[in-house]
Formats: C-alpha cells, structure tokens, sequence
C-alpha cells in the first residue's frame, strides 16, 4: 500500500513536470508567433504537436500559426505583383490575406491604398501629356478592379473636363529680322497717312570687335527664337529668311498685318558713337503716337517683359523699355509690336558675348519668357 501510494506520486509528479516541460515550449512557441516569425512557429508547433497529438490548445496554435503564414506569405506575393504592376495578382493575391491576421489586414488595406496612388499618379501624368484618352482607359481598368472610387471620379471628371475644353486657337508671333545686306535710301511715309518720310531700309550697325554685320546676327537670333517657339507651340512667321531681300520697314509691318500677327517683334542690335554703352533695350509706340497710340499699353507690356525676362537670363544692363514714335515698323503694326535691341555691336565686351552660341542661348530663352508672360497674363 506504501509501495503504491509512493509509486503514484512518483507518477503524478512525473506528470506534471513533462506539464511543465510542455508549457515551456508552448511559450517558446508564443515568442515565434509575437515576432512575427510564422514560419518558424508552424515547424516548431508541428513537432511538438507529434508528440503531444492530444492537446487542443496546441492544434489551435498550430493552425493559427498555419494561418498567418499563409497570409503573410499572400501578402509578400501581393508587394512583388505591385512592383510588377501586375494589379489583377496583386488583387488575387490578397485574397489570401487572413481575418484573423489583424496586422495583415492593416497592410492590406496600406497596399491597396498604394496601387490606387499609382493610378491617379499615373492618370496625372498621362492628363499632363493630354493623352486624355489613356487616362480614362487607366481609370476605367481601376474601377474594374476595385470598384468605383471618390478619387478616381474626381480625376475622372478632369481629365473630361480637360478633354472637352475648346483648344485655345495658338498665338501667331511674327519675327523681323532688322535690316538686309543692301540698304534702300528710297523714302516711305513713316507712319499711316504721315507726309514725314524715312529710308525704307537703313544698313544697320556692325560689331566692332567681331566684324559682324548687324542684319546677320539679327537673322540668326530671329532663326534661334523661331525654333524656340515653334516648341513652345506657337505659330511663327518670318518677314525674312535670307539676306538678299529688299524689303521696307512699312512692308514689313505691312506682311505682320496681312498675316494676322498677335504679335510683331522686331531683332535688332544697337550701335553708339559711345563705344563704352553696353545693355539690353526694348521699344513701344508712346501713349502719343499719332499713329498706334491704341497699342501703346500692350506693347509697353511686351516691352518690358521682354525687357525684364532677357536682362534677368543674360545678366546684360538693363537700358529699359522706352517709347519711341518715329520707328516705321512699329508705326505701320495692326498688333501689339516693340523692337528689341539685344546688346551694342558698338561696344567691344558686348559684341562678343553677342556672337557666343551660350550668350544667344539665354538671350532667345529671355525672349521665349517674355513672350509667354504676354499671354499668360491675358
Ligand atoms: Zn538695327
């Protein structure tokens, strides 16, 4: 009887530490499962669950830990289907993501929100592009996948608006190239119904230092900035393409008119018996002008964007927009008009700057700045 009693405490005691044994494993189990390391936990629970095929609470962590795996597993799936922007996987992927994985749900929800940020990123940029077309395709595919969307119908809506928008007719922009190579001393009237009369051509100036004929830089300058905003989209027409011309300044004037010009801009450059003066200067028909005196304040305007817009890209001194009344090519203008003059051929420093590829760069990109400015401000 003693010999039995001591014998089954022996069992019991037994007993309860492989309890003990078991529990500790179930909390090393445990540790797994918080660090997230699911994997792990289902090898570990499934050799434990060998030998202890009978607890309960085992089997639910195992199958708890085969869960999240899974899950976890599907949601690693659904990020590389991301990065491949392969979105009908991403969606069946998460379809793998568990209730029961409350994080997993979280990063769901992150990812989903993410492909969507994609969608209207990618929608921006195709509207930017005006390949509005596109654009709806990308959103019409999301609301495929996913359904209708707040943000999506907002850009949606855009991207309509933006489609269906009238195209502003583009902005005709008349270049003269100041001068030819034969100057013409022949009279013309200087403005409409005037009886003062001016050469119909004067030579021009030439570069001191660089022998450059004014009427060659000023065709080359006038070429740059045709090219420029032709790409800004702008339409462009040219009073002259070669140097062997002759035509006046009224005539001029007169083609800028005949072809409906919204803007005529002469390129000129400057000449002085003062060879120190240096700058950039710009020319308007005055509020006086007994000829254009009702395109004085949009020529001003021209005037001095330009004005402001080469100065700040050349760094060249600014001499000012200033209104003169006696330049037939202004006088004879039906649009807006103003002459440029880029810089003093007559001023060593400034000559040579003024036959640079860079100088003429920023000068042309000036130009390019002040003529949107005019128009972006109508
Ligand atoms: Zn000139």
């Amino acid at each position: 009887m003693v010999l039995l009693l001591s014998l089954s405490v022996l069992f019991t005691g037994c007993k309860s530490s492989s309890r003990e044994a078991f529990n500790t494993k179930m909390k090393e189990g445990e540790v797994l499962l918080q660090a997230e390391k699911y994997g792990e936990a289902v090898e570990f629970f499934e050799a434990l669950y060998k030998e202890n095929s009978d607890s309960i609470t085992l089997m639910e962590k195992l199958e708890y830990a085969i869960t999240l795996e899974a899950s976890r597993n599907a949601l690693k799936k659904a990020e590389a289907y991301l990065e491949e922007e392969n979105y009908q996987e991403v969606l069946k992927s998460l379809e793998g993501v568990h209730q029961e994985d409350e994080k997993g749900v979280l990063l769901k929800e992150a990812l989903l929100e993410d492909m969507k940020k994609e969608f209207l990123s990618k929608g921006k940029t195709l509207l930017e592009k005006e390949a509005f077309d596109e654009a709806l395709a990308l959103l019409k595919e999301y609301e495929r996948l996913r359904g209708e969307d707040s943000d999506i119908l907002v850009l949606h809506e855009t991207i309509l608006e933006e489609k269906n928008k009238p195209e502003e007719p583009k902005k005709l922009i008349v270049l003269n190239a100041g001068h030819q190579k034969v100057q013409d001393k022949n009279q013309e009237p200087l403005g409409p119904g005037s009886s003062e009369t001016k050469n119909r051509v004067t030579s021009g100036t030439r570069g001191v230092a660089t022998g450059i004929y004014e009427y060659e830089l000023n065709l080359l300058m006038a070429e740059k900035l045709e090219k420029r905003l032709l790409e800004e989209g702008f339409l462009v027409k040219m009073v002259r393409s070669s140097h062997e011309v002759s035509i006046s300044n009224k005539e001029r004037a007169e083609m800028a008119n005949a072809w409906g010009a919204d803007l005529y801009i002469s390129i000129h450059a400057n000449g002085s018996e003062n060879s120190r003066k240096q700058g950039i200067l710009t020319i308007y028909p005055s509020k006086d002008n007994p000829f254009v005196s009702h395109l004085s304040d949009e020529s001003r305007r021209l005037s001095e964007l330009l004005h402001d817009a080469m100065v700040e890209k050349t760094g060249a001194n600014p001499v000012g927009a200033v209104p003169m009344d006696h330049m037939a090519s202004l006088n004879w203008s039906k649009s807006p008009a103003t002459i440029i003059e880029m810089g003093y051929m007559s001023n060593r420093e400034e000559d040579v700057l003024l036959s640079e590829e860079a100088y003429q760069a920023k000068l042309v990109e000036g130009m390019v700045e002040g003529i949107k400015a005019y128009f972006s401000f109508e």
